[in-house]
């Protein structure tokens, strides 16, 4: 398509119906023709990435559903912006519209550095009670990956958000509280912990190990994926780790019976192969489940697992398929989510219109996914995919393909809205 097309593409929408907000009732989002939907540009190279993602979604919804359909965008302070012109990283006034339209996107938030300021993006997660991380990991093609077949890799981790050692709950070595913490389990409890050391909690719920479960089954069930894998390190952490997997059985044979087979009944009364309308439900070791994921990526589908193993899990899963610079995200709750850029704010990049906006607008095509709009989320995909295969790619994919043609991010942009007329 010529430059006037993508022009064209890009303005069509004017005259569609005034904005309104997306519902949430009876377990189910209600989403108008004309969404509200509030974003937060972000920190660094945010501004670079959104500006391109915003153009690309608008495109891609114009081109499927002609004026009938657009996205209202609704800017929202974070971050540096917020901080310089409010005095606060993260206004209350912007966690409470993201509660309000259900549905929000953000481009990568500065970590202040300093006493006493928790990661914007935990704050983000904790306050609004965003307790699923949902990681989609899968290969597009043209993207240099470490893996002879990457494109045996397609997972869609849950990682839990709120619980685990993340809750922050820990002491200096040496300070008083770690000192009387320690002499309180040595004396009342009669596991004996060095003075000295310091010292972490890991609290685990069943409530909160359930949620993550049950949000991944609930999402294979729909998906029409294979199997569910809780990961977890039971066999050291019997009573966090261990029971998270134990919540897990208990909590399908209680909800699920019939619907989720165990691997057991799978060999023994289906041969092998998952019957269709039904999920596996397997579990395996932490350890293990990193050497499976790249010997026999085949065998994993949608992945639950405790806050720590799915951070450690998300980014090698991503590496397996070009790293972060490609992979999307999603914060979640139940009617609410928040998608993300899972790469940092690279500042060294900031306003150079230089790096790759894949891991925003895969972001975004996963939103467009779950506000009910699949077919615009798979006619950008495909323009995504067909931009990349025909190695038009920005400067961190171009250093390592021969064949690539490297361009800016905003070019990166316009190429992918001259591709969605053929898909
Ligand atoms: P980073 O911003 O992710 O950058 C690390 C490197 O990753 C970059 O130097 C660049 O590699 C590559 N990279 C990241 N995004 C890219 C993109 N879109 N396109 C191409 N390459 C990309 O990590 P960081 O430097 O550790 O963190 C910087 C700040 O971001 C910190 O304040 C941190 O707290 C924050 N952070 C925020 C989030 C979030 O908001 N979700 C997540 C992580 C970090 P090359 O140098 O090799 O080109």
């Amino acid at each position: 398509m010529c430059q006037k097309g993508v022009a064209a593409l890009e303005t069509r929408v004017e005259g569609a119906a005034a904005g309104a907000r997306i519902q949430y009732e009876g377990g189910r989002l209600a989403v108008p023709e004309v969404p509200i939907i509030p974003y937060i540009e972000g920190d660094g190279i945010g501004p670079d990435i959104w500006r391109a993602t915003e153009r690309m979604v608008d495109a891609a919804v114009a081109q499927t559903y002609g004026g009938r359909r657009r996205i209202e965008w609704r800017p929202l302070l974070a971050g540096e912006r917020a901080h310089a012109e409010v005095g606060e990283w993260l206004p209350a006034d912007t966690l409470e519209a993201i509660r309000a339209h259900r549905v929000a996107i953000k481009g990568p938030l500065t970590t202040p550095v300093g006493g006493g300021i928790r990661s914007l993006n935990v704050t983000l997660r904790q306050e609004l009670d965003l307790y699923a991380c949902v990681r989609p990991v899968r290969y597009i093609t043209g993207v240099p990956s470490p893996m002879r077949k990457p494109e045996l890799v397609d997972m869609v981790i849950f990682r839990e958000n709120t619980e685990d050692v993340y809750a922050g709950i820990e002491w200096r070595a040496g300070s008083e509280a770690a000192r009387r913490l320690a002499a309180f389990i040595t004396e009342e409890l009669g596991n004996p912990v060095s003075l000295d050391a310091g010292l972490g909690v890991k609290p685990m719920t069943q409530h909160g190990s359930e949620r993550i479960i049950r949000a991944a089954i609930e999402y294979a069930l729909a998906h029409g994926r294979r199997s569910v894998t809780m990961m977890h390190k039971g066999n050291i952490m019997k009573f966090t780790e261990g029971a998270f997997r134990e919540w897990g059985y208990a909590l399908v044979a209680r909800e699920y019976a019939g619907r989720v087979i165990s691997e057991q009944a799978l060999w023994d009364d289906f041969g092998g192969e998952v019957p269709a309308g039904k999920v596996v439900l397997k579990d395996r070791i932490a350890d293990i489940m990193f050497q499976q994921v790249i010997l026999r990526p085949r065998e994993y589908d949608v992945i639950a697992c405790p806050n720590l193993n799915g951070d450690y899990l998300s980014d090698a899963l991503a590496a397996q398929v070009g790293g972060v610079g490609m992979a999307p995200g999603a914060n979640m709750s139940d009617g609410l989510a928040v998608f993300e850029a899972t790469h940092g704010t690279a500042p060294k990049y900031a306003n150079q219109d230089k790096v790759n906006p894949g891991s925003l607008v895969l972001s975004a095509i996963m939103m467009l996914e779950y506000i009910g709009w699949g077919e615009a989320a798979r006619t950008l995909d495909a323009a995504l995919a067909a931009t990349i295969a025909d190695g038009v790619v920005t400067y961190d994919l171009a250093r390592l393909r021969a064949d690539a043609r490297e361009v800016k991010t905003s070019e990166f942009a316009s190429a992918v809205i001259e591709r969605l007329a053929a898909h």
